[in-house]
């Protein structure tokens, strides 16, 4: 299992103010932070990191909504890091997400869900490497 994933705090959990409690979070469950920025995607960035979406009956709507605002983007490492990371935001509804994950806490509905995760290792290297240079991704001095 690889130990890279691409988290996003989408623009709704940024604009409800709430990237303090996510990251925290986040480092609680065990991932170190590699690199991460506050970034306000183009319409042509989007549609690219969610090609894979294009057939999708929603595809405009996430488009706009990952465009909506600024979004943080975060490359973090663990292990096993896909599953675990998948497991503390929840399912893709609120509404089906499990109690204490970040998407029952902070999502408003299934679209506006308040966080992204890789759904898989070659995902998440591509992920990582569409937001994140070799140099933005630094080495941790305590590690
Ligand atoms: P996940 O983010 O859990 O991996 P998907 O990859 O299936 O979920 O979908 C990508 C994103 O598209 C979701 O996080 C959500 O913001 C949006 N989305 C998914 N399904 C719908 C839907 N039925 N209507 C509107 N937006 C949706
Ligand atoms: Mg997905």
């Amino acid at each position: 299992m690889g130990r890279k994933t691409l988290a996003i705090i989408k623009p709704d959990a940024v604009n409800d103010g709430y990237i303090g409690e996510i990251i925290s979070m986040i480092t609680k469950a065990g991932f170190k932070i590699k690199a991460m920025k506050m970034t306000y995607l183009t319409k042509a960035q989007a549609q690219k990191f969610y090609e894979v979406h294009k057939e999708r009956p929603f595809y405009g709507e996430l488009v706009d909504y990952m465009t909506s605002g600024p979004c943080v983007p975060i490359a973090l490492e663990k292990d096993n890091a896909v599953a675990d990371y998948r497991k503390l935001i929840g399912a893709t509804d609120p509404a089906e997400a499990e109690e204490g994950t970040v998407r029952k806490l902070y999502a408003r509905n299934k679209q506006f869900n308040a966080v992204h995760g890789s759904d898989s290792d070659e995902n998440a290297e591509k992920e990582v490497a569409f937001f994140f240079s070799e140099q933005e991704i630094l080495e941790n001095y305590f590690d």
